[in-house]
């Protein structure tokens, strides 16, 4: 299936460098950065470089090197923020249920503090 990357997006201003963002960290393929309406007191966005709409369209198109990639700086990113000991919350909406406004595949990582429950 294909997916279709609009270029406009906020995510794609972000990695072009055309609009400011709070990077926590960046690598060859990932970018971290602070949610500028942040949820939590840890809410942090992390997103492939390469055009991934999606969650799935990460998970089936994504190459090896940027899933390692993603993967490890998302390790690095719990390390980091000290989330390992008390846990976190990671959030991927997708779609129009998933009520997705920014259309560039990113985890929200939320933590700090304890959640309430998940609601549909
Ligand atoms: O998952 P969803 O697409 O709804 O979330 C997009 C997120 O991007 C929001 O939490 C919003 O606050 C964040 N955002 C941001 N910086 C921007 C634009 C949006 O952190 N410049």
């Amino acid at each position: 299936m294909t997916y279709a990357y609009d270029d406009t997006n906020i995510f794609a201003m972000i990695l072009r460098g055309e609009i400011p963002n709070s990077t926590v960290v960046e690598t060859d393929h990932s970018l971290a950065f602070r949610d500028i309406h942040p949820q939590a007191p840890v809410h942090i966005l992390l997103i492939p470089k390469g055009k991934y709409v999606t969650i799935d369209d990460f998970a089936a198109n994504a190459g090896p090197e940027e899933a390692a990639d993603f993967w490890a700086t998302f390790a690095s990113v719990i390390e980091s923020e000290g989330l390992r000991e008390k846990g976190f919350r990671v959030i991927s909406n997708a779609g129009e249920h998933g009520l997705q406004e920014v259309p560039h595949f990113h985890l929200h990582i939320l933590g700090g503090h304890a959640m309430g429950p998940i609601l549909a």
